[in-house]
């Protein structure tokens, strides 16, 4: 009998763990064919994409092949970009790959499942704000982090070099949302900026000419956690002379900043959207599942969408309620990754005809990393008896734990700690800023 087949679209921060802890738990048996599929060739962790684009992290240090990672765990990794599902006949459609010349990689192609996993993550949300696509530039894949961090290093470059005054908006950022990837964003770029600077671009000052905006249209920054949190980050980010625009929405980007409603106008060279996310658009008419306003598919307790217990759906592009609060489990790191454990557990019962049990996000809190300035969080939970803030080296260790946990469940505990052991000596051979 041909074994069950298993496909996850989306090899993120819940995909690639259910793929790889699957592989394992099935494909490794041969119990079930484990089929991942992803538009892109290699992973890349994505709380770790604003260190990429302010030049303080190496990609190639972080990110992970995928068929490599299908060869050691005992999935298939297929490469392609969803564009369509049959419901009926239990196939998802895959756009064609074309290289850089245009030549055709893959064709167009089709893959069958029995149990379908849906977890194509989120982009950036723009709310239709004129300019945006134009202008603004996203942290949603790798490649927008990279391509923000060259225009980076171009600007600073372009100062040193020109002979006159500076441009009213030139060697000014401006970041759009103020949620964990603003501020944290923010900050790396503060501290980022100045060692940029200091590997012989003398000609600029960087407390003079270096000028980094935030801006929120709620009434505070990370609007999302306690107030407390926000102010104190607040008052960190103004103590390193980032402006902090609170309740103020942006109405235009255009191309040398942007003008929020009211009519005050921020010049800018280069400015980021984070402000908000949907799910991708494809998801909005997939053969006639139910999705939300942001797209996301609208999935049981149990993560089966509501109408097809075939298919499943988990993190950013999966509306699951939240048991026993209002509202849906937040689009973040730490449900992927519970979510991916719950489906680990859940699938080998679902092949052996047994029931689902719900999922329960169990939220331990929230970190902001402010680079070195600062590590600033809450904790939750029964342990610490409710919400606890935390600050500095405890909360950093916290931080990073989130992403140690997500290393663990890719590659277990012996090459997570020579990995860490061989970036701990190189950090100490390379320059701390990406120069280029
Ligand atoms: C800069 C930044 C900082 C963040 N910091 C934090 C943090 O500190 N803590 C936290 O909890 N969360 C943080 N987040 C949010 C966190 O990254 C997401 O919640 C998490 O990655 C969601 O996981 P996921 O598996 O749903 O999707 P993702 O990790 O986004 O993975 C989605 C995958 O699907 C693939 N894909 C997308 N569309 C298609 C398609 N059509 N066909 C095939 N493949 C597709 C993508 O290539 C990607 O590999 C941050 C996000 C950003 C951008």
């Amino acid at each position: 009998m041909e074994a069950h087949r298993i496909v996850i679209v989306g090899g993120g921060a819940g995909g690639l763990e259910l793929a790889t802890r699957l592989g394992e738990r099935l494909g490794r048996r041969g119990k079930a064919a484990v089929t991942l599929i992803d538009k892109a060739r290699a992973h890349l962790w994505k709380p770790l994409l604003h260190e990429v684009a302010a030049g303080s992290m190496d990609l190639g240090h972080h990110e992970l092949d995928y068929l490599a990672q299908a060869h050691w765990h005992h999935f298939r990794y297929r490469v392609g970009r969803l564009i369509g599902l049959d419901r009926a006949r239990r196939e998802v459609e895959v756009e064609a790959v074309i290289d850089e010349a245009g030549v055709e990689v893959t064709p167009r192609r089709r893959f069958p499942y029995d149990t379908l996993v849906i977890a194509v993550g989120s982009v950036s949300n723009d709310f239709a704000t004129p300019g945006v696509a134009d202008y603004a530039l996203a942290l949603d894949t790798p490649e927008e982090a990279k391509r923000f961090h060259r225009r980076l290093v171009d600007a600073c470059i372009r100062a040193h070099a020109q002979a006159g005054p500076l441009r009213p908006e030139q060697l000014r950022i401006a970041i759009v949302g103020a949620g964990a990837t603003g501020v944290e964003l923010a900050a790396e770029l503060h501290r980022t900026t100045r060692e940029l600077v200091a590997y012989g671009l003398d000609r600029i000052d960087p407390e003079r000419d270096v000028h980094i905006h935030v801006i929120e249209g709620a009434e505070r920054i990370l609007p999302a956690l306690p107030e407390r949190l926000s102010k104190g980050v607040e008052e960190l980010l103004r103590s390193l002379a980032v402006d902090v625009h609170a309740g103020a929405r942006v109405a235009e980007v255009m191309k040398d900043g942007l003008r929020l409603v009211g009519g005050r106008k921020i010049a800018a060279e280069l400015v980021v959207w984070a402000a908000g996310v949907k799910a991708p658009e494809v998801l909005a008419h997939l053969d006639g599942l139910e999705s939300n306003r942001i797209n996301q598919l609208v999935v049981r307790p149990t993560l089966e969408t509501t109408r097809d217990p075939n298919i499943f759906a988990l993190g950013d592009c999966a509306a699951c309620p939240w048991l026993g609060h209002e509202g849906n489990v937040p689009p973040r790191a730490q449900a992927a990754h519970q979510e991916a454990s719950h489906l680990v557990r859940m699938l080998p019962r679902r092949l052996a005809g047994k029931p689902l049990a719900s999922f329960r996000y169990r939220d331990f809190g929230s970190l902001v990393s402010l680079g070195k300035y600062s590590t600033i969080g809450n904790l939750m939970g029964a342990l610490v008896g409710g919400s606890v803030r935390v600050e500095g080296t405890f909360a950093r260790f916290m931080y990073l734990s989130l992403y140690k946990m997500h290393e663990l469940a890719l590659h277990g505990f012996a090459k997570v700690a020579l990995d860490t052991l061989a970036r701990l000596i190189t950090r100490r051979t390379e320059p701390v800023v990406k120069l280029h």
